[in-house]
């Protein structure tokens, strides 16, 4: 998609009135056209021209998982649906969809091609950084998955415009920037692409229903407190000392979790708003009753008066390729997810301690969709 303004710079050149500039953009995000034939409030003879210069994604759709075949005959089976997408210099990204039950589908969006974080449990990590995408680029993933969504509903059984009774919902409701790349490392176009999708006359997703999820860069914190937007923030914390969290997030030697927390505690104390701490349990890493102490105790120090304002999300780790090397240092022989049991035992325990938790499910681990394995395959 291209923006507003450069549609308007456009319609300029062409002679265009200027209200023509607002169809062309709502007919890419409001009416989720995928070919400028289907935009029938604008004139017949403009579509070639159109087809020409605006493209309606900035990205080409190279694979999805699972295969389209199966998208086209079971819509409502695949509760997770990975897009391999192509940008204009041929680079790969991928993108997620979660279907999670009957009222949200959530997109997990990636904002840089690889990343620079190089956390020793995740795929992308082990791809490198190679640049940022622009704000354009974040949002056309969403876009893409807006359209297969809406194609789906119309070819579900029984759909009907009037009544959606019995069909799994057909609109993106959530946006998570948790795919490929750090958020914070692209600060700009992600809030840009935030805006976008948040335009009332366009796409018009509710800041509330997109969440950023950071490795934990304490100026991107600072600098988000300060947003006059209502996005949620996540930040990436998988341990409960500076030891560990250094072995598995090299981040935490430029940010440990005392410059960490405090600014995690300023935004809270700014913006009011809740935050969600993403926790991957390791098998006899993290797992053990004493670390779980260790992070209620890590919690009670930072936040003394805000608990009520911290939420810990607890998922298992989800294996990636051949597996990933193993840091230093760490007595295991490879990366290995708890059983439910004992990722329960961590649930209660914070529970106990008044702190509010959710035990996340593996979402796609059979495509490598999962939550760290983006750029696996
Ligand atoms: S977990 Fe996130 S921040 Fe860490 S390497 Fe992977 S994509 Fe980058």
């Amino acid at each position: 998609m291209q923006t507003l303004e450069s549609l308007q710079v456009w319609c300029k050149k062409k002679n265009l009135p200027n209200y023509r500039a607002k169809q062309i953009y709502q007919a890419i995000t409001k009416n989720l056209i995928s070919n400028w034939s289907e935009a029938l409030e604008l004139p017949k003879d403009w579509h070639e021209i159109l087809n020409k210069e605006i493209p309606i994604s900035t990205l080409r759709v190279k694979k999805i998982l699972p295969d389209e075949g199966a998208i086209n005959r079971a819509p409502t089976d695949a509760n997770t649906i990975k897009i391999a997408f192509q940008t204009h210099d041929d680079l790969i990204i991928e993108t997620v969809l979660m279907r999670h039950d009957r009222d949200r589908n959530t997109v997990c969006v990636s904002t840089q091609v690889g990343c620079a974080m190089n956390c020793a449990f995740c795929a992308t990590g082990k791809l490198g950084f190679t640049r940022n995408l622009s704000a354009e680029e974040i949002v056309d993933q969403v876009l893409e998955f807006a359209r297969l969504l809406n194609a789906t509903r119309c070819r579900t059984p029984g759909y009907s415009p009037m009544s959606d009774i019995g069909i799994m919902p057909s609109k993106v409701t959530n946006i998570v920037f948790m795919g490929m790349g750090e958020p914070f490392l692209n600060y700009e176009n992600v809030i840009e692409a935030i805006k976008i999708l948040n335009d009332k006359d366009g796409f018009n997703l509710g800041h509330r229903h997109m969440t950023i999820s950071t490795s934990g860069i304490v100026p991107g914190i600072l600098k988000f407190a300060d947003e006059d937007i209502q996005t949620n923030l996540a930040i990436s914390l998988h341990a409960s000392n500076n030891k560990l969290r250094s072995k598995l997030m090299p981040v935490n030697k430029k940010y440990p979790l005392e410059k960490l927390l405090p600014a995690v505690s300023l935004y809270m104390k700014k913006t009011n708003r809740k935050v969600f701490f993403e926790y991957i349990l390791f098998a006899g890493i993290n797992d053990s009753r004493e670390s779980t102490e260790e992070l209620v105790a890590l919690m009670k120090t930072y936040f003394p008066n805000q608990m009520q304002l911290v939420h810990i999300n607890l998922i298992g780790y989800n294996p990636i390729g051949s597996g990933a090397p193993l840091p230093t240092g760490l007595e295991i022989e490879k990366f290995e997810s708890p059983s439910k049991e004992t990722i329960k035992k961590v649930a209660d325990t914070l529970q106990k301690n008044s702190i509010l938790v959710t035990i996340r499910y593996h979402f796609g681990g059979e495509i490598n969709a999962a939550c760290g394995q983006l750029g696996s395959k």
